[in-house]
């Protein structure tokens, strides 16, 4: 079995919807069960900035599927609940992120784990420490400098669950 940590956002239309339906799609993947999940996060856009606020939340999966079939998995959900790929950093309907894989270095044409970016992301890291506060000595470890970015900044609770079984319930 293996642990994964995703990070999922979206800032278009019903944005808690398309999440759910993304935690959805996932725990029904093969040898995949959705274990833990954050607090969902309103978040400031970041790299492209005019454009709507995001909501953003972690998942953590336990799934006998290996790290690119995951991620070939995620890019299907995103298209299969609607996403359209305009402007890098644009709006969408949903966004799937592989963040960490066990405790694996990736560098494919198609995947880089840990994600590249995610140290200096606090609608990632905000998420990410509330599913599972143990991690923090492992971005420590990875990420020199950890965390790159202020993680009071442009980010607010929004909503919290009650649990993955209460998530995918639509509580
Ligand atoms: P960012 O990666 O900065 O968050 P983004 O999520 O908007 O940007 P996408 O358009 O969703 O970028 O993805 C572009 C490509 O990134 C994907 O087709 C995928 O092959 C690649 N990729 C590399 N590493 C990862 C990863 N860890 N998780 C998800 N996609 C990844
Ligand atoms: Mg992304
Ligand atoms: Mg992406």
């Amino acid at each position: 079995m293996n642990t994964a940590y995703l990070s999922a956002g979206s800032n278009m239309g019903d944005r808690e919807a398309y999440l759910r339906e993304a935690a959805v799609r996932l725990n029904s993947l093969p040898g995949t069960e959705l274990d833990r999940l954050s607090s969902i996060y309103e978040t400031d856009p970041v790299g492209f900035e005019d454009q709507a606020p995001f909501l953003n939340m972690v998942f953590r999966l336990r799934t006998s599927l290996p790290a690119e079939e995951l991620l070939d998995a995620c890019l299907g959900i995103e298209a299969e609940i609607g996403r359209v790929r305009t402007v890098r950093w644009g709006p969408r309907v949903c966004d799937l992120d592989i963040l960490l894989f066990n405790d694996e270095n990736m560098e494919t044409e198609k995947l880089t784990v840990p994600h590249p970016r995610m140290h200096e992301r606090a609608f990632v890291l905000v998420p990410l420490l509330e599913t599972d506060p143990g991690i923090l000595a492992t971005l420590k470890r990875r990420f020199p400098g950890f965390p790159g970015v202020d993680l009071e900044d442009g980010i607010r609770l929004y909503k919290t669950i009650q649990g993955p079984a209460a998530f995918l319930e639509g509580k």
